[in-house]
């Protein structure tokens, strides 16, 4: 692994977001489900109140991690007064996931 690699989320970073960022795990009864009945969305982060809820009912445990991964990084750059993308953090967070996982 290299240096770098290690800079798109660091241990640091996750222990500032959950110091300042209230988890929920809760039901997504409204959840958008497309034709293959995969729910669009497994996680929402409300920044300005500093809340992330996660879906309590994702069955896929790589699902789950991922959607950690990707709303703590949204969370991540909102603390640290930086833009992103729905696509960038999509990205990073596969690149996390399979450094972390393989
Ligand atoms: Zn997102």
């Amino acid at each position: 692994m290299k240096e770098k690699d290690l800079d798109l989320l660091t241990l640091k970073e996750v222990v500032d977001v959950f110091a300042e960022f209230d988890l929920r795990h809760t039901d997504f009864p409204h959840n958008y489900k497309d034709d293959k009945k995969i729910p669009k969305y497994n996680g929402l982060t409300i920044l300005e109140k500093k809340l992330i809820y996660l879906d309590k009912d994702i069955p896929d445990i790589i699902d789950r991690r991922k959607a950690v991964i990707h709303e703590v990084l949204h969370s991540k750059y909102f603390l640290q007064g930086k833009k992103d993308t729905e696509r960038q953090v999509e990205k990073e967070t596969e690149e996390i996931y399979k450094k972390i996982y393989g």
